[in-house]
């Protein structure tokens, strides 16, 4: 299907493999008889039928759960694929669309490090485009970067480590100018200000955006990520994904964790008011030479010496992130935002050192 956007024509089957084109996808017992909540006899998937709660196999397109974010995220289920974690969801997408040893995609460090690890593993040629100074997408050489074999480009925003959000203008002119796909990374958006670029998935038919439970919403030990884009993108990643990626456990608790909304807003607002103290704290530091400002649940800052402070405060029972060795991070340190005690505790300990 051919789309029209502002400059360009997308047109996904150009951008789908070959194999998975022609693929003919597993049919699980599930899939073959989907339950309508008739009280049947289940005799078709080998399991064992004594009850313990976990001894059926998870529904393969976690109906209950897709439909609850459905209506939050203002979108149709066709539009949701969920992953164990954002990394199965990222994986996804590099075996659906980018064919090893021929492809590549684009990469704007410093930034999340499972791109490229993906990258690799998949062999397929990373392109990487430094960020700005001020950590923005430097969209002219991204698109110089690209030729008919890039099949994505992949936007953190808020970026992973440095905190801040990519600014709406170079993010439209990327969505606007490439042909592949445009993934938005938005497992921090819960703790910006700005929109998702969910409410652009009907406009812009070769956006992308994951999220994830890991963060904002507490989950982190459960993996579960969450992708958004149109029928068609989701079609293809739905075709390839392994049929039970999402544990009942998972589904049962994700779908606990959505419907308690409330809770998540309240502990994201607590996170946001520690943020702001700990910024507060870290701007009296003699040693503090830079706060970047964040959009995220965490602080990335110059220091003098990373790895003296760093060390420092391991030596305290503190442990935070050395980033010096990513590009344009030399002497930064980043700083998860904890609970109103370990930020407490971290603070005294800075200004003991
Ligand atoms: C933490 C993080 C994720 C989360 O990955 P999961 O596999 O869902 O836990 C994804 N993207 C970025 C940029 C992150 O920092």
């Amino acid at each position: 299907m051919i789309q029209k956007m502002n400059t360009i024509q997308f047109d996904i089957n150009l951008l789908v493999r070959d194999n998975v084109k022609g693929l003919k996808p597993y049919s699980s017992a599930r899939d073959e008889y989907v339950s309508d909540g008739t009280d049947m006899v289940f005799l078709d998937a080998n399991e064992n039928p004594y009850d313990n709660g976990v001894n059926r196999y998870p529904d393969p397109q976690q109906r209950n759960l897709k439909a609850v974010l459905a209506n939050q995220k203002g979108v149709s289920a066709h539009n949701i694929l969920l992953g164990n974690g954002s990394d199965e969801v990222l994986d996804l997408l590099f075996r659906a669309f980018c064919e090893p040893k021929l492809d590549n995609i684009i990469t704007l460090p410093p930034t999340y490090g499972m791109y490229k690890v993906l990258a690799n593993i998949n062999n397929i040629e990373e392109r990487e485009i430094l960020l700005t100074e001020n950590f923005q997408p430097n969209v002219k050489s991204i698109l110089q970067a690209t030729d008919v074999n890039s099949k994505i480009i992949f936007l953190c925003s808020p970026n992973n480590p440095t905190g801040n959000s990519f600014s709406e203008e170079h993010i439209l002119q990327i969505l606007e100018s490439f042909k592949g796909l445009v993934v938005i990374d938005e497992a921090y958006i819960d703790f910006s200000d700005k929109n998702s670029w969910i409410a652009k998935i009907k406009e812009y038919p070769n956006l992308v955006i994951t999220q994830t439970l890991s963060k904002a919403y507490g989950l982190a030990g459960i993996r579960l990520g969450l992708c958004y884009g149109s029928e068609e993108i989701i079609g293809v990643l739905n075709k390839i994904k392994p049929p039970y990626n999402v544990n009942e456990l998972t589904q049962k608790r994700a779908l606990e964790r959505v419907l308690d909304i409330d809770q998540v807003t309240s502990e994201v607002s607590s996170i946001l008011n520690e943020r702001a103290n700990l910024v507060k704290e870290l701007a009296k530091l003699e040693f503090v030479n830079k706060i970047y400002q964040t959009d995220a649940n965490f602080v990335l800052v110059k220091v003098d010496d990373a790895n003296l402070r760093y060390d420092q405060l391991l030596e305290k029972g503190v442990v935070v992130r050395n980033r010096s060795t990513q590009p344009l991070c030399q002497n930064t340190l980043r700083f998860t935002v904890g609970t109103q005690d370990e930020n407490i505790k971290l603070i005294e300990v800075l200004k003991n050192i």
